[in-house]
């Protein structure tokens, strides 16, 4: 018998199996996997660095500083949290904030991938340089192509790349603000222009959830 679960319940199982995950150094030192959050249907998902403090202790990406700014600029054109998907380039917090090493991001890359292949986001909007370049596989800085698109595909799903700055950046830099603040107006009429339907429509009519394949486990995908 075919059984099928949702998109949801394979983002759940997903976390499930990252709660536990151990591989990279991470583990040592982390209170809990921020593995993400939000709409598991999301046409948008945002992808921020690593988990701060705040996030470590209460298990959710953005719940700092720069999670409030993030509310805001998201109120700013229409949108609430549970509206898109929240996750990071790395589901573990590096001791005192440090940047994400080189491995780490390698070991932590499988759980970001299968996430964006689980939800199929149209239009996935980087936050800062790490998981830009990332997800572009390229070492240009956000400086440069931020609230330029890119057209990427991770397995089986083709999506519109978004770079913006870092919320937390523009948190004390005004000018770095101001800029976020102008890309991420542009972000309705993308994501309008991708859908092909207004985002305010889109938002006030969810997609019912659709069931899924049981998918095979992660390590028989070959993503470890
Ligand atoms: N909080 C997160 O979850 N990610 C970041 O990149 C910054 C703060």
């Amino acid at each position: 018998m075919l059984v099928t679960r949702t998109r949801a319940e394979e983002l759940q199982a997903l976390h499930a199996d990252a709660a536990g995950c151990t591989r990279c150094r991470l583990a040592e030192g982390r209170t809990q996997v921020v593995f993400g959050v939000g709409n598991p249907d999301a046409d948008l998902m945002f992808v921020g660095e690593a988990p701060g403090f705040h996030e470590d202790q209460q298990g959710y990406p953005f719940v700092g500083q720069a999670g409030k700014l993030l509310d805001r600029l998201l109120a700013g054109i229409g949108l609430e949290r549970s509206d898109v998907y929240v996750a990071n380039t790395l589901k573990c917090r590096p001791p005192g904030n440090r940047d994400p090493m080189p491995d780490e991001k390698q070991a932590c890359e499988p759980w970001l991938f299968r996430q964006i292949e689980l939800i199929r986001p149209k239009v996935v909007a980087t936050l800062g340089n790490h998981a830009t370049k990332q997800l572009t596989g390229k070492e240009t800085g956000i400086t440069r192509i931020h609230g330029h698109e890119q057209h990427v595909s991770y397995g089986s799903v083709d999506v519109i790349l978004y770079p913006l700055y870092h919320p937390a950046a523009a948190l004390y830099t005004p000018a770095m603000l101001k800029v976020l603040e102008e890309d991420f107006r542009r972000l309705p009429e993308l994501l309008g222009r991708v859908l092909g339907l207004t985002p305010q429509a889109r938002v006030s009519q969810p997609e019912p959830q659709q069931p899924l394949a049981v998918a095979e486990p992660a390590v028989q995908l070959g993503l470890f």
